[in-house]
């Protein structure tokens, strides 16, 4: 169950996580790279060769040009979405909305938290098994359609992407911001378990993924080559399986696990996430602007009791 107190909590280590002066850097880091961002535009329209002795226009040049609303639109248009996703494509944003629930396979039964106790420690005796819930909830993001690189990256806990099944995907923590959900593997009554074969289970807020997504990584990824598009995060970057393009899990990734290169979809190369098979599974920062309304909410263990 989720509390008032889990996210006061939460919020404490958040502020705990972000010292003062490790914002007043982060700030000015992301300040600087406005400016250098804005000039480097503008020796782009004018002197191309300006805008290579500018270190913001060689350190972008370095990761990569930005991918452009039209190819991003392209992109989305082109995905086979499942009926539970509506997604409507604007001119600045596109939006993803769902019911919360993936279009694959679920189990009968998952381990969840006993009513009334405190789930911000997940532990086996305060999981009981639960029929898998079939309440739907809201779930929209609007996101940017040319997502951009920022020089620092943004810690964030919570939902932290949309996956194409419908689920989200959200950083490897339950709310007690120990327990790493994939790694739970001790959590299992019986045949029962707290995470499913797809690293996913639900909590109030909807099903969730914390690492790949193996039941959909079998069907779309095929040996040899680059995983297939898995979703967005909330920062509009594409997030992928762990293959990289030998088919071979990525290695050369940043500390928010991304990179710059070829994708199926973007064959010029884009920024985008890998999710891998150690940790963190998924990611705890994002190299561009969150949307708005991603809140850094915590995990809520699993889920209460349907
Ligand atoms: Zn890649
Ligand atoms: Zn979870």
């Amino acid at each position: 169950m989720w509390t008032v107190a889990a996210a006061l909590s939460v919020a404490a280590l958040l502020g705990a996580a972000c010292g003062s002066s490790d914002d007043d850097e982060q700030q000015a880091a992301t300040e600087t790279t406005a400016a250098n961002d804005s000039s480097a535009g503008a020796n782009d329209a004018t002197d191309a060769t300006d805008a290579e002795s500018d270190s913001a226009a060689a350190a972008a040049a370095e990761s990569g040009a930005d991918v452009t609303a039209e190819q991003m639109k392209a992109v989305i248009d082109g995905i086979d979405w499942p009926d539970n996703v509506e997604v409507t494509i604007g001119t600045d944003t596109w939006t993803f909305r769902s019911n919360g629930r993936p279009d694959h396979e679920l189990p009968a039964q998952y381990l969840v938290p006993k009513p009334g106790v405190d789930a911000r420690t997940a532990t086996l005796d305060i999981l009981q098994v639960s029929s898998t819930p079939d309440r739907e909830v809201d779930v929209t993001y609007e996101l940017p359609l040319a997502p951009k690189q920022n020089a620092s990256a943004t810690n964030l806990f919570g939902i932290l992407g949309v996956i194409r099944s419908g689920g989200v995907v959200n950083d490897p923590y339950e709310a007690d911001q120990k327990t790493i959900a994939v790694e739970a593997t001790d959590l299992k009554i019986g045949d029962v378990t707290f995470i499913d074969s797809c690293s996913a289970h639900f909590n109030p807020m909807g099903y969730h993924y914390h690492g790949i997504p193996y039941c959909m990584t079998e069907v779309l990824d095929s040996p040899g080559q680059h995983s297939a598009l898995r979703g967005f995060m909330v920062d509009g970057f594409p997030v992928y399986g762990p293959q990289g393009d030998d088919g071979a899990e990525e290695t050369d990734l940043d500390e928010c696990r991304g990179h710059f290169g070829p994708t199926p979809e973007f064959p010029d190369g884009i920024y985008h996430y890998h999710l891998t098979s150690t940790f963190p599974y998924t990611t705890l920062c994002l190299m561009g602007t969150p949307e708005d309304s991603s809140m850094q909410m915590p995990d809520m263990g699993g889920q209460t009791a349907p």
